[in-house]
């Protein structure tokens, strides 16, 4: 899926117009310096095109003045993405910190779309046609708030996004299996794809007038091909990156949702840390099949594995259900582990039950454990199904709200009698009240 970065000052209502593209108030609608959030990146499609929505409105809070923090911000946009989009407050005009930008994107050569907001009325459009100055084609006239001109401007954006392109004769669909290795610096991310890499990584991926980015590597395990993305975030410490979590974990973010399966890489000697658990959690919500990998295992020795499985048990409830390989990525003990455990975790994500032997089982379960009385009333299920894969995805049609406790219920049996391993689950319900 292509990836389109949004950049732009403060307060030019950037927040406001990915709200706008991804038809959901989702985006923290608020440019304060300092304010850094979680999510970065969002599904988004349009005219049945899907591609991801990177906003880039982090603050480094190191760097010196604002137009050194945007250029920073257009840098990382650039180097992630497929096209930008370049948002100006057209009441405003162009200030430096705009003028920093367009230096950068100049340079990069990436596509741009310029979308001049805040344009909420005919009077306004003629500022917004000043903005051709800028040198980066026609500016977009919109109104993030109101809505006025974003239908044009995605029109736009599609254009300058990469079309998709087309598979190679006789491959099979998807190429590759794409695999994103993450977590926190230090834990051996980059001895790991040394280790795996090796002598027989085979190609380095920069095929000319294609999508491909050449930040990822294909590499030859098991016999056959995978894509490891974003490498070259792993393999240089990337220097936006040291340092600064937000663009850390901008890269990170964005690699799992370019990614079908997910290595977490942990430091066995050290303890679990929130922000792995927030990576946890980044790879749960983008729906990617998960492999936990415990490196160093060299160093871990009889007291420190009892404490890990206590940690193990406290931190990782919420993702039981992954692989879990201890290794050694310096000396490459265990790493033929991982082969396996990618292949048990991608073949998990991509299980299908068919309708039939899902409402069996469903019909057993409620017989066997019904859902308790709320008030007088007992939800049912009435029947279920599973239309997607890739995370395994379920309706669960039913009269009356089924409890959060019962749903995890649901799918705990679910995993155990049809043995989802190494993915999240979907359940959805479609209430008849
Ligand atoms: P990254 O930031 O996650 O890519 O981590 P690196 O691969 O750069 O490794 C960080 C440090 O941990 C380096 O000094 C490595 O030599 C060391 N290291 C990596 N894997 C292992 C391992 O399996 N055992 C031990 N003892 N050290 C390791």
């Amino acid at each position: 899926v292509p990836v389109l970065a949004v950049v732009g000052r403060p307060n030019v209502g950037k927040s406001t117009l990915v709200n706008r593209i991804i038809g959901r108030r989702e985006a923290v609608v608020e440019d304060r310096p300092g304010v850094t959030r979680d999510r970065v990146s969002y599904d988004a499609d349009w005219s049945g095109r899907a591609f991801t929505l990177v906003d880039t409105g982090g603050w480094d809070p190191d760097a010196r003045g604002l137009a050194e923090r945007i250029a920073a911000q257009a840098e990382i946009a650039v180097s992630l993405a497929d096209a930008v989009l370049f948002v100006v407050d057209a009441t405003i005009g162009i200030t430096d910190a705009d003028e920093a930008v367009v230096k950068v994107l100049r340079r990069s050569g990436k596509p741009v779309v310029l979308a001049a907001n805040k344009v909420d009325d005919q009077r306004t459009e003629a500022e917004a046609a000043s903005l051709w100055n800028l040198g980066l084609g026609e500016p977009y006239p919109v109104s993030a708030l109101h809505g006025r001109g974003s239908g044009d401007l995605l029109d736009a954006v599609l254009a300058a996004l990469p079309e998709p392109p087309p598979l190679p004769e006789g491959t099979a669909i998807g190429g590759p299996r794409r695999i994103a290795i993450v977590g926190r610096p230090n834990v051996g991310k980059s001895s790991l794809l040394n280790k795996l890499a090796g002598s027989e990584r085979v190609v380095v991926d920069n095929v000319a007038g294609t999508t491909v980015d050449p930040v990822d590597e294909l590499v030859e395990l098991g016999g056959r091909t995978w894509r490891f993305i974003d490498t070259a975030g792993i393999r240089k410490r990337v220097k936006e990156a040291s340092g600064h979590e937000y663009y850390a974990s901008l890269r990170t973010t964005t690699a799992i949702d370019r990614a079908e399966v997910a290595v977490l890489v942990l430091d066995a000697e050290q303890s679990i840390a929130e922000q792995d658990v927030r990576i946890l959690q980044t790879v749960r919500e983008a729906g990617r099949a998960l492999v936990i990998a415990f490196n160093k295992w060299d160093l871990v020795d009889e007291e420190r594995r009892y404490y890990l499985e206590r940690e193990i048990e406290r931190e990782l409830v919420q993702v039981q259900w992954a692989p879990r390989i201890n290794v050694t990525a310096r000396t490459g003990w265990h790493i033929d582990r991982l082969v396996p455990a990618l292949d048990k975790a991608l073949e998990g994500w991509e299980t299908r039950i068919g309708t039939g032997a899902l409402n069996t089982f469903l019909g057993r379960l409620v017989s066997e454990h019904p859902h308790p009385v709320r008030s007088g009333k007992q939800p049912k299920i009435l029947f279920g199904t599973q239309p997607t894969t890739a995370p395994p995805t379920f309706i669960l049609f039913t009269s009356g709200r089924l409890d959060a406790s019962y749903e995890r219920f649901i799918e705990r049996r679910l995993r155990e009698q049809f043995g989802f391993v190494g993915t999240p689950i979907v359940l959805q319900q479609r209430v008849r009240e």
